[in-house]
């Protein structure tokens, strides 16, 4: 094992390239996660309020339509808490999306179906392609990237955006939040917002078509963000979100089961997190959620270096989720092992928006920011 230097405030350590530390140990991300909590997280008085005034205007813009606003559902608990408190705190009536690529386990759909019940919300379900879908997750495989959530995270994304415009809905409730999932080095995940990596990538590897797969083009977003005026709004970073609350909240109220691990709900999800990430670029994405618990006051440092002693998964877990993988996109022994040994890549390797979105970021945000300070 190589010499790892972990920090001495969170739980980020040298595994993460360009990692550096102040004079006490302290790590870049400790600083950066402060920056953005002064900078997007709203407390006490203030948080209260501009929920208060963005709820009045959601109800008020929506009155005459069908559903006020969207949440996208995946039986996590993030979603979950979002669901309860558009609907039951605060009233709103929203429309929820939730797709299914083919690897939600049995207990995230009963989840799911749960949730929808027993908030009396109308559910949309949007269901992949499989053999398209396989295709193109093969292909994230055989890129050589971190990132092979991408296809997931940008379908659900673009799924949501189309069918608020679609129904002519205005705000699209989300459950990224910062208090818990702020600290993620960029150097690990590249986002999944840019549908010309994923065009790039499947068009050296794949073999189907693209045609009908959920996406984003630049200018899907500017005509919805900037020309159609949908907004994106993460709710969490206006209350006092605690997950061991919250969970127990939704486990009380609505009857949500735990999966024992964060986004767990999917399998190829538990494959990337606990076996992709770890085997392949010696990533352990648990560092980046516990550091930023950590952080907000919910562990404690030790806690979660206790935590981190024990592997993502079982090794039972792990062994009988490779193998389903393997088994579910059809590839062989030797595929797989081609791709877990084949070089490392970055999506810097394949064609991508990322200097188109590093300007248009600066765009959306000042579009974002605007209408939450006009409220
Ligand atoms: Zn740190």
């Amino acid at each position: 094992m190589k010499d790892v230097t972990i920090c001495s405030k969170c739980v980020m350590d040298t595994t993460v390239l360009n990692i550096s530390f102040d004079e006490n140990g302290v790590c870049n991300f400790c600083k950066d996660y402060i920056h953005r909590i002064t900078k997007d997280l709203y407390t006490g008085d203030e948080a209260k309020n501009r929920l208060e005034s963005l709820v009045k205007r959601i109800k008020e813009r929506g009155k005459n339509n069908e559903y006020d606003c969207l949440i996208g559902v995946s039986g996590g608990v993030d979603s979950t808490y979002v669901a309860y408190l558009v609907k039951k705190v605060y009233g709103l009536r929203p429309l929820a999306i939730h797709l299914d690529n083919g690897w939600n386990s049995e207990l995230s759909v009963a989840n799911v179906e749960q949730i929808v019940k027993r908030l009396g919300i109308d559910l949309y379900t949007h269901v992949l392609d499989w053999e398209q879908f396989r295709d193109i997750q093969v292909a994230f495989l055989r890129s050589g990237i971190s990132n092979i959530e991408i296809p997931t995270d940008h379908a659900i994304w673009a799924v949501l955006v189309k069918t608020a415009a679609r129904y002519g809905i205005r705000y699209i409730i989300a459950g990224n939040n910062i208090v818990t999932e702020s600290i993620m080095p960029a150097s690990w995940l590249y986002g999944s917002k840019d549908a010309r990596l994923i065009e790039g990538i499947h068009a050296t590897f794949g073999k189907e078509k693209l045609k009908g797969f959920p996406r984003l083009a630049l200018y899907d977003y500017i005509n919805y963000f900037l020309v159609k005026g949908i907004r994106w709004i993460p709710i969490l970073n206006y209350v006092q979100y605690i997950k061991k609350e919250a969970k127990q909240i939704i486990t009380d109220e609505l009857g949500w089961r735990d999966y024992g691990g964060k986004h767990y709900e999917s399998i190829f999800t538990r494959f990337f997190h606990a076996y992709y990430l770890p085997e392949k670029f010696g990533y352990d994405l648990r560092r980046s959620y516990l550091s930023a618990l950590i952080l907000s006051g919910q562990i404690t440092r030790e806690d979660a270096l206790t935590e981190l002693e024990s592997p993502p998964s079982p090794a039972e877990q792990l062994k009988s989720d490779r193998e389903y993988v393997i088994k579910k996109l059809r590839l062989s022994d030797i595929e797989f092992e081609e791709i877990m040994n084949s070089p490392k890549k970055t999506f810097r390797d394949y064609p991508n928006n990322d200097g188109i979105w590093r300007r248009f970021n600066g765009l959306v945000s000042a579009a974002r920011q605007r209408i939450i300070r006009v409220n």
